[in-house]
């Protein structure tokens, strides 16, 4: 007899550790992307299936019923009761992002969704947090609301000595919208002396960038909306655990997800899938094209005689920090395979930055980043805190000469426009 209740068996995949067993070292990251969910195959279809139920059957043979309360943790993976705790789906997202991340992760409907669990989670009464994404700053004042939790200034050291144990260092490196980086050895160290947990926002600078674990990170946070996602198609947060802390809080991160009711949805978990495996090449190209147009930029600029340089006021990337050029400073130490794809430009007037977006055939004028497609944004259009001359740059795929001459013609046709 066919049983109605028995989930669909397991047909084949061997789990990362296998993977890792059977080569006798850990796989690239880009073989990680296409094949650590491969153990949670249920059927012989190459290419993922996309559940989208809610809801699952349980067991038909009334002795196999355990209560949800009276589950086995270890069984976590194979039980599927509710999709606000857990689907398919979503399950295979976070294998992939548990390899590739380094420590256990979790997907969330938003990277702010994620920020806010994290905090909850964590509990703090203080949390010093720098420039950076204005959203988590957000997310902190309503909590200051609910209970009076204190948002202190990350780069002031009078702010820093204010924490105590168990509070919070919350580090975005590199920066929205700068693309600049922030050294996460030196945080690692303050939080050692003063008791707190180290969280880093590493949205803008996904792997193979950077690996904010090697730096002593406590939970690393993304906006999965932008390189993982890829595609300027879904919105997706993610937290990964320190692996030596992930015992302990993965459990208590489940359960408090599955309250605030922050799951990524069954569709997004299928993309997200689907987007992760070209990550590495969409990274490396990003961030290469990203360099070579700010070597250009910066070029440019110091040989003067040229429209970048009358109409362009600053360039801002990681790549321009004193640092970058020193091989043994912490920034190479920490970003060893190449730079993060945004930057900004501070253009000569306000006037300037508006205007320059729609002089550009390639770049489309929209915020976010992350994406196969190159955006421009004057920053002033959904960040009332920053600079009115800033324009925010995500690279995209493209070809990197097709960017520079865009750019090029674009600030010629503003020149133009704008020349007395
Ligand atoms: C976009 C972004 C967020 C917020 O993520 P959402 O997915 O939009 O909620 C947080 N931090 C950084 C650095 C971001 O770029």
């Amino acid at each position: 007899m066919v049983s109605k209740g028995t989930p669909e068996k397991k047909v084949d995949g061997a789990g990362p550790d296998q993977l890792t067993a059977a080569f006798g070292r850990q796989l690239s990251l880009a073989s990680r992307s296409v094949h650590a969910d491969d153990h949670t195959n249920t059927h012989t279809a190459v290419a993922p299936p996309m559940h989208v139920s809610t809801t699952f059957r349980y067991a038909d043979n009334p002795d196999d019923l355990v209560p949800w309360a009276n589950g086995d943790p270890a069984a976590w993976d194979d039980l599927y009761i509710y999709s606000r705790e857990k689907a398919p789906n979503s399950t295979r997202y976070e294998a992939i992002l548990s390899s590739i991340l380094g420590g256990p992760a979790l997907s969330y409907a938003s990277g702010l969704a994620a920020f806010h669990a994290m905090i909850v989670f964590l509990n703090p009464k203080r949390v010093a947090i720098g420039d950076g994404y204005h959203g988590c700053h957000g997310n902190l004042k309503l909590l200051n609301k609910l209970n009076g939790l204190e948002q202190l200034e990350l780069e002031n050291e009078d702010d820093l000595a204010k924490l105590q144990p168990g509070d919070v260092i919350h580090v975005e490196t590199p920066l929205n919208p700068s693309g600049e980086a922030r050294d996460l050895d030196y945080y690692r160290r303050r939080a050692d002396e003063l008791g707190c947990y180290l969280t880093v926002d590493a949205t803008f600078a996904p792997p193979p960038l950077q690996d904010p674990f090697r730096h002593g990170a406590d939970v690393v946070m993304h906006s999965g909306t932008k390189y993982f996602g890829g595609h300027s198609d879904m919105l997706s947060g993610v937290l990964a655990i320190r692996p030596d802390r992930a015992a302990e809080w993965l459990r208590q991160l489940r359960e408090e997800r599955l309250v605030l009711g922050s799951v990524a949805g069954n569709m997004e978990g299928w993309l997200g899938v689907r987007s992760l495996r070209t990550l590495e090449l969409r990274v490396r190209r990003q961030s290469d094209n990203a360099g070579r147009l700010v070597s250009w930029l910066a070029e440019q600029k110091r040989a003067g005689g040229n429209v970048v340089a009358d109409l362009v006021h600053r360039i801002q990337h990681s790549s321009q920090q004193p640092e970058a050029a020193d091989p043994n400073s912490w920034l190479s130490r920490q970003m060893p395979n190449g730079h993060g794809p945004v930057f900004s430009l501070w253009l000569k007037s306000e006037q300037h930055a508006k205007r320059l977006p729609s002089k550009l055939l390639l770049f489309h004028h929209a915020t976010s980043l992350g994406g196969v497609e190159s955006l421009v944004e004057w920053r002033a259009m959904s960040d009332p805190s920053v600079d009115r001359r800033l324009v925010r740059v995500s690279i995209g795929v493209e070809g990197w000469e097709d960017l520079r001459d865009d750019l090029l013609q674009g600030l010629q046709a503003l020149s133009e426009e704008l020349k007395d």
